[in-house]
């Protein structure tokens, strides 16, 4: 009986690679993918960016406004 060999999709590109023990840069395609993983992982690209976004739209929409105000006419 041959030896099918395993197949995975890198997580990072989708490239279906062999899941080869030789491979030591599994289950991603090479090098490169791996440590763009990393890379991902460091600077905190998996994190839910919305609060931080949403947070700076709302304070840059709100903050020219009330600055832009006068003291007052009284
Ligand atoms: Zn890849």
């Amino acid at each position: 009986m041959p030896v099918v060999p395993r197949i995975v999709a890198c997580p990072t590109c989708g490239t279906q690679v062999e899941w080869n023990p030789e491979n030591k840069y599994r289950p991603f395609c090479g090098e490169r993918c791996k440590l763009i993983d990393l890379g991902q992982w460091a600077s905190g690209a998996y994190r839910v960016p919305d609060v931080a976004v949403s947070d700076t739209a709302e304070l840059d929409a709100d903050a020219p406004d009330g600055d832009a105000q006068p003291p007052g006419r009284a």
